[in-house]
């Protein structure tokens, strides 16, 4: 079939594919464990349920501003200023189908042929795509091995003439590390010097444990949001656990924001006021229950370092936030795509190649299902590889023996 060479060249998305893999052996009815699963298992807020209920009820769903709702972008305004202490305009707001489209809407936008991106590995799978899709050139810079935490200087080496934005996606998926404090002054004062964009990717921004708070940007810049080069992307998929609404938006200055409008209103039109109304409900209704998604994901957290730590050779960072962590498993095996495959057919636990992440050698694992999953599931990977621990497993109701080490 022919297709354009630029969408040849893009990859599927490797979590999505996993997902499909789970799903299909699960229907076969094998007892999988998903710890590849990017979403927690929480019910939708009851706020979120009621406000897109009684939009639906009006029986009247119909094309919306293509920015997204007034109201929806109300509650954005207030949130953007009671947890970032930033102001905004209504101007300076636009919704779209989840932090995803705006990512790319934002790109689009951004990108002439051939403009780089600054991206940092341990990286989401979708930037270097993205940036491809919009005919820039993805620059990825890794820090140091046995390191998640990108180094300045490394950054500075790698923008040139031609880079354009950086992306920063602290707490970050897939190492859950909040970057320090200084290294996101740093960014933000360099980046304003040399007039390239900071693109905050703050999914994950109040899924923070321990006490800890992942910084805003906007408190490293002095100057007002219409000079400034911080864009921030945020939604309701993980800190409400609402993925399905397919919600997210992005604070910007104005004319990056008429643009990216532009851009919208002639591919989406705009997101479905029934989805934004739920947003909204989430947005303005009880906040326990982010707090709750956060006291939850900090156990399992503990859960899953705890079986973690009894593994021989295998290093683990602590993870600061998200739901995820990235064990480096190069003492089992160095290919991460090969040991994910293994994992899947010996154990049947789905983890992420780290390869995906541009972290070889490593695998994510999501610890946002239930503390019972994420137990069993590090349990089968210690079955899998660790030769000290037992060679029999119980999966399901089947016995199982390791004949392999
Ligand atoms: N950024 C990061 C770092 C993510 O992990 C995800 C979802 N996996 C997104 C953006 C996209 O979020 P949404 O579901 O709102 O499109």
């Amino acid at each position: 079939m022919a297709v354009s060479e630029l969408a040849r060249s893009i990859i599927e998305s490797p979590t999505l594919r996993l997902n499909e893999e789970a799903r299909l052996l699960r229907e076969r009815g094998e007892p999988v464990i998903h710890l590849g699963i990017g979403e927690p298992k929480n019910k939708t807020p009851i706020a979120a349920i009621l406000a897109s209920a009684a939009k639906l009820s009006q029986g009247d769903v119909k094309y919306c501003p293509t920015d997204g709702t007034p109201s929806l972008k109300k509650a954005i305004i207030r949130y953007t200023e009671e947890h970032y202490d930033k102001v905004v305009a209504p101007e300076n707001v636009i919704v779209s189908a989840g932090a995803k489209q705006c990512l790319y809407n934002l790109l689009y936008c951004l990108l002439n042929p051939q403009d780089e991106v600054v991206i940092l590995a341990p990286y989401w799978v979708s930037y270097p795509e993205m940036v491809k899709m919009c005919h820039g050139v993805p620059v990825v810079v890794t820090p140091e091995d046995g390191s998640f935490h990108p180094r300045m200087a490394d950054i500075e080496r790698a923008v040139g003439s031609n880079t354009r934005a950086i992306i920063i996606n602290s707490p970050n998926n897939p190492s859950g590390m909040v970057y320090r404090e200084e290294f996101i002054a740093q960014i933000i004062d360099f980046c304003e010097r040399r007039k390239i964009y900071v693109i905050m990717d703050d999914i994950y921004h109040k899924l923070v444990f321990d006490g800890k708070r992942a910084p805003s940007a906007y408190q490293f810049t002095t100057r007002a949001l219409e000079e400034s080069r911080v864009i921030v992307v945020n939604g309701i998929a993980k800190l409400y656990g609402m993925t399905g609404f397919r919600i997210g938006w992005c604070v910007a200055p104005r004319p990056l924001v008429q643009v990216m409008t532009n851009v919208q209103a002639q591919t989406t039109s705009c997101g479905s006021p029934v989805m934004q109304a739920g947003a909204e409900g989430a947005l303005i209704g009880l906040q326990s229950v982010v707090e709750g998604l956060r006291l939850q994901m900090q156990n399992n957290r503990d859960v899953a370092m705890r079986e973690l730590s009894s593994f021989n050779g295998v290093k683990t960072y602590r993870p600061d936030g998200t739901f995820y962590c990235l064990p480096d498993f190069r003492a089992y095996n160095g290919s991460s795509v090969e040991l994910s495959k293994f994992l899947l057919k010996k154990a049947l636990v789905v983890t992420v190649p780290g390869r995906e992440f541009g972290m070889e050698g490593h695998l994510r694992l999501s610890f946002a299902g239930t503390v019972k999953d994420v137990t069993e599931g590090i349990a089968r990977i210690k079955w899998a590889l660790d030769p000290t621990s037992p060679n029999d497993i119980y999966i399901g109701d089947k016995k199982l023996t390791r004949d392999w080490l």
